[in-house]
């Protein structure tokens, strides 16, 4: 077995969690370290020209390339999990993923990033903060959480609107860039929205332009968004934020060290108070051990849970787990059907709306696109009709088409979802169940009824609405929740495991509520805090 140095602090995984948290302890000038899987993209993004995308439709003879991929059949190929947002140029992602991370499950979407910068080297950016009490239900301490919200939101930019009926709801946003532009197909769902909005504030519906960290000026070495409806496919001047634009900076500094292309395998404490992490070299399988004097997980909620079981070689107990419930609703903006659209537009969200349905502070978000490059030929797999037909049907529908993804808040239920470690036959695998109760069923359905009569009233038709399996939203937390009380796999409101003195975790494993409004902000802010806190601990001792 290799024995590499030992640093101060040592990181798994280089998602939102494990960037921001590196970049916290860095600049206390500890010597930081990162292992991860951390897989890159090197066969798709430097062949998408930097053009907008009717340009290439029209005049690239290479568009087929990119668009589809190597491999036609994947792109239909339901078991390869690459969600309609994974194009071929975030393959990467999941490259290896059931290699990595085996799983078996029946009633579960799990997708895990094999990539530097973890799922959100294929994230849709929309950038949420939490309130007090919704802090409070996930078990955080609100105590300094601003200041970590703004040192995030300084890393990533963030463009947002001034003042918005969404505020203080979503979040607040004092220091953001101002808002992208949006398409002409929401402009005209806004106006809607403004000339009824006495009818929307007694219907608990609010709408505004998504927070997005997407920039919308330059900043530092990346760029503007440039409206060429390509941020699927391409990182255009890099204007929609990815932790791996984190990680190269931080490479640069001398006390960080990362090392990709290592599995971590399991972790302990030794006697001589440091955390020995017991890793696997992915290229030549080779073992190697990592050593630190505090271990910080995050390698997000699912990965960080099957670590904590594995090191514990627990192979009956049952972790919670908690996932957005996510719906789709494919609608017709009738008034622009048939109206050209702007050419000039952005890919990701354009609107979100809350709507609250009782007096509980907790809301279902939904998020507005305007479908267009994003793979419509999938749809058009999807329709009913004869494929002649389906394409001129698309073709006339296609600048009024709204898709609203509606994320719905989750708290747990550890009888009905919940992941066990199992014995496989070559490596460990997470065994993963959800199911939800008739009541739950019931309630999301009654809001969902509320959600589209605003939807009528915002002059949009719909006309499907998919439920996706449980899992599809991809927002994962809860498996080792906080708890103020000493208990095999859960956390210290400091974010340290219990059973452990020097393993902290920095990702969403330690939540007890997931709210509806994306949670990945949050996990940013989080994470910087604890590697302040776990830092400042640090500097205070004599080292070893
Ligand atoms: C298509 C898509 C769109 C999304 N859109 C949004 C959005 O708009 N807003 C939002 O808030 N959220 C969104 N999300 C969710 C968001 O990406 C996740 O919440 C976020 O990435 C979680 O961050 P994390 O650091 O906790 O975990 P991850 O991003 O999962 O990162 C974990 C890292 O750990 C590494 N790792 C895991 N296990 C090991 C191991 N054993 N050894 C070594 N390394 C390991 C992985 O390779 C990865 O680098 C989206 C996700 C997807 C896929």
């Amino acid at each position: 077995m290799d024995s590499s140095a030992a640093f101060d602090i040592l990181i798994i995984g280089s998602g939102p969690a494990g960037a921001h948290a590196a970049q916290s302890a860095i600049a206390s000038g500890l010597r930081v370290g990162m292992v991860d899987v951390g897989q890159t993209d090197t066969h798709y993004a430097h062949r998408v020209p930097s053009l907008p995308f009717t340009q290439i439709r029209q005049s690239d003879p290479k568009q087929k390339e990119y668009f589809l991929g190597d491999n036609i059949e994947e792109v239909f190929d339901k078991k390869r999990k690459a969600g309609t947002h994974l194009t071929p140029a975030r393959y990467h992602m999941i490259e290896k993923m059931d290699e990595l991370f085996p799983t078996r499950t029946h009633n579960f979407f799990c997708l895990q990033s094999c990539a530097q910068g973890g799922l959100a080297a294929g994230w849709g950016g929309n950038c949420f903060t939490y309130e007090d009490c919704e802090l409070k239900k996930i078990g955080l301490s609100s105590n300094r959480m601003r200041f970590f919200y703004d040192e995030a939101m300084a890393e990533i930019g963030v463009s947002a609107e001034p003042a918005s009926d969404l505020y203080p709801s979503v979040g607040t946003f004092p220091h953001a860039l101002p808002a992208l532009q949006i398409d002409t197909n929401t402009e005209s769902i806004v106006n809607r929205y403004s000339n009824n909005k006495e009818w929307f504030s007694r219907n608990g519906f609010c709408l505004g332009k998504s927070p997005l960290a997407v920039l919308s000026r330059r900043q530092d070495d990346r760029g503007p968004n440039p409206y060429f409806d390509m941020d699927f496919w391409a990182d255009i001047n890099r204007s929609v934020y990815r932790p791996r634009y984190t990680i190269e900076k931080l490479t640069r500094e001398p006390n960080f060290h990362y090392e990709p292309g290592m599995l971590a395998k399991s972790f302990h404490e030794t006697t001589a108070g440091e955390v020995a992490v017991h890793c696997q070299n992915i290229d030549t399988d080779h073992a190697q051990l990592f050593r630190a004097r505090r271990l910080i997980l995050a390698a997000g909620a699912i990965n960080t849970g099957k670590l904590a079981l594995a090191s514990a070689q627990a192979y009956s107990p049952r972790l919670p787990l908690l996932c957005n419930p996510n719906y789709w609703v494919a609608a017709l903006n009738w008034s622009q059907l048939g109206i050209p659209a702007r050419d000039e537009r952005y890919s990701l969200s354009q609107l979100t709306a809350t709507l609250r349905t009782s007096n509980d502070p907790d809301y279902v978000v939904g998020q507005f696109y305007s479908y267009r490059s994003l793979l419509f030929f999938r749809l058009l797999h999807d329709m009913p009709l004869p494929p002649a037909l389906g394409l001129l049907l698309l073709r006339l529908i296609s600048s009024s088409l709204t898709v609203i993804n509606m994320h719905f808040s989750d708290k747990p239920a550890p009888q009905h979802r919940w992941l066990q470690l199992k014995k496989g036959p070559t490596a460990d695998e997470l065994v993963l169940s959800a199911s939800y109760t008739p009541n739950e069923l019931t309630d999301r359905e009654n809001q969902l009824r509320k959600f589209l009569r605003c939807l009528f009233k915002l002059g949009c038709l719909p006309f499907r609405i998919v439920r996706p399996i449980h899992g599809a939203s991809i927002h994962y937390a809860g498996t080792l929740p906080f708890s103020e009380q000493e208990q095999p796999f859960s956390c210290h409101p400091s974010g340290r495991l219990y059973g452990y003195k020097n393993v902290y975790i920095a990702d969403s494993s330690p939540w007890r509520f997931l709210p509806s409004k994306g949670l990945t902000l949050t996990i940013m802010a989080q994470a910087r805090k604890v590697a302040a806190e776990v830092s400042s601990e640090l500097k205070n001792e004599t080292p070893l």
